[in-house]
């Protein structure tokens, strides 16, 4: 089966997964926006279990039931995991180093949109959590 791979910018953390990440999602909750240094993050979810990672991303709970990984040298924001979801783990899509053969569903958390962007790419728009 091909593998999708990625690195942070430095280098120093690898990530491989079997296949392609399920699904992507547009994320423009506030701590995507503040994590990314970007309007909004696009995330793909991958089987927790099938993910192989080189090097150490450090963690920060950004909220009671979400952990954030990046590279501490470069602050490339890498993966996330939800508490309520241990068999998934959701990683960066510009972290890619091939094309992931998954494209963005939706846009999620879209009450937080930054004002400063137009949504036009006609993907639906949920306030809160894209429905899995
Ligand atoms: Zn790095
Ligand atoms: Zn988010």
């Amino acid at each position: 089966m091909a593998t999708t791979t990625g690195s942070c910018l430095c280098g120093e953390i690898h990530w491989t997964v079997e296949g392609r990440p399920r699904s992507a999602t547009n994320c423009h909750c506030a701590s995507c926006q503040k994590q990314h240094g970007a309007a909004f993050a696009t995330y793909g979810a991958v089987v927790r279990s099938k993910l192989r990672v080189t090097g150490e991303p450090k963690r920060f709970r950004s909220s009671p039931d979400a952990v954030r990984m990046f590279c501490a040298t470069c602050g490339s924001s890498l993966f996330m995991d939800y508490d309520a979801d241990p068999k998934t783990t959701w990683v960066s899509l510009g972290t890619a180093d091939c094309d992931p053969n998954c494209r963005p569903e939706s846009h999620a958390f879209v009450a937080s949109k930054a004002p400063w962007i137009e949504l036009t790419d006609g993907l639906p728009q949920h306030a809160g959590h894209a429905p899995r």
